[in-house]
């Protein structure tokens, strides 16, 4: 990292920069490098909507319980999710009661579970942004292929450019994007620059090293008002991204409108089977209720930038990593959990 980097960016004195990361593996980089302390105070970093388990709504929750409740059906998940509390409850508390739910460290592993026990119907929490999605497009391929068919998915996919047009909208808080590398490695660079140019505003496809992350939030300030899109991880992101990760994604999944915790529903920002894939779908499109279970929470100001985490009355006191109220305290790339751990 250049000396003359680092002075600038302690010694900033302009108008004050708001960026913000809408990547979770940024959130979780940001606090553990500890950079704010690298920066004037003019330089503010705060975290957008881009932790998958964050942004899942707490009806999402309920409806896992109520499957892994089911006769004859578990639900399967990555542990991260077994942790988010429903209206009345986490998976994790379900399973102590009873019901069936199992953690794999992959959604591959589904289907070695699928083939063991024909009987019992397995129904995968499919959360996750572009990231994610590819790789539950391999698994309904590899279902196909072996003509698994008690696989199920319980989807609650979401993608990237509605949500930041959804904040650039209704927020007026942000001067420029880190726009989010592993997302950028699946979509490319360019998807970013509609958004670029509709709100004139900076946008750094960034990587996760602290030298990454100085020389994108270098380069946002001095971009700040202009509507650019700059592609500083070029060692995985290219302009057009993962052409074969989109044709097999786009082949199973068609565009929908979501929710998200604290935005509500945005148009086309979903992803959800397509008709002719019906038959591996648990019922996702009926999902849209943010009841949360602590009425306190203030994720939805958290996911949004309006607050930081520290801001919220719970925030290390009710609400620990070991008793999280909120999704933002369970994963962790979540705003709240590494705000809390990257104190200790
Ligand atoms: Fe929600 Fe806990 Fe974060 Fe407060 S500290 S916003 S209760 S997750």
């Amino acid at each position: 990292m250049k000396q003359e980097i680092l002075d600038y960016l302690r010694d900033y004195d302009g108008e004050e920069v708001r960026i913000m990361e809408v990547c979770g593996t940024h959130t979780a980089s940001i606090s553990h490098t500890g950079i704010r302390k690298l920066l004037s105070p003019k330089i503010k970093l705060i975290s957008g909507p881009g932790c998958p388990v964050c942004v899942t709504v707490t009806s999402y929750i309920d409806r896992c319980i109520e499957i892994a409740k089911m006769e004859e059906h578990v639900l399967v998940s990555f542990g991260d999710m077994l942790r988010v509390p429903g209206s009345k409850g986490s998976l994790r508390d379900a399973g102590a009661d009873g019901a069936k739910v199992q953690m794999v460290y992959s959604p591959l592993d589904t289907l070695k579970l699928c083939e063991k026990h024909p009987e019992t119907t397995y129904v995968f929490a499919a959360v996750g942004f572009e990231t994610t999605t590819p790789i539950y497009a391999v698994l309904l391929q590899k279902a196909e292929e072996k003509k698994i068919t008690n696989l199920k998915l319980l989807t609650s996919l979401k993608v990237m450019p509605p949500v930041i047009s959804w904040v650039c909208e209704n927020q007026h808080n942000v001067d420029g994007f880190l726009a989010p590398g592993h997302v950028s490695v699946i979509t490319g660079s360019e998807l970013f620059v509609p958004l670029a140019q509709r709100f004139d505003l900076p946008f750094v496809v960034s990587g996760f090293e602290a030298e990454e992350l100085l020389a994108s939030i270098y380069a946002l300030v001095r971009l700040k008002g202009q509507g650019k899109v700059m592609n500083l991880y070029p060692s995985v992101v290219t302009k057009e991204g993962n052409t074969e990760a989109q044709a097999l994604v786009n082949r199973y999944f068609e565009p929908g409108a979501a929710t998200w915790r604290g935005m509500g529903s945005i148009p086309d920002s979903g992803m959800y089977l397509r008709p002719d894939y019906e038959k591996y779908d648990m019922g996702s499109r009926a999902l849209d209720q943010d009841n949360v279970h602590n009425k306190a929470c203030q994720c939805a100001k958290v996911l949004t930038g309006q607050i930081e985490s520290k801001e919220c009355p719970l925030f290390g006191t009710v609400c620990t990593v070991e008793h999280p109220q909120g999704a933002c305290m369970v994963s962790g790339e979540g705003a709240c959990f590494t705000a809390l751990t990257s104190e200790a």
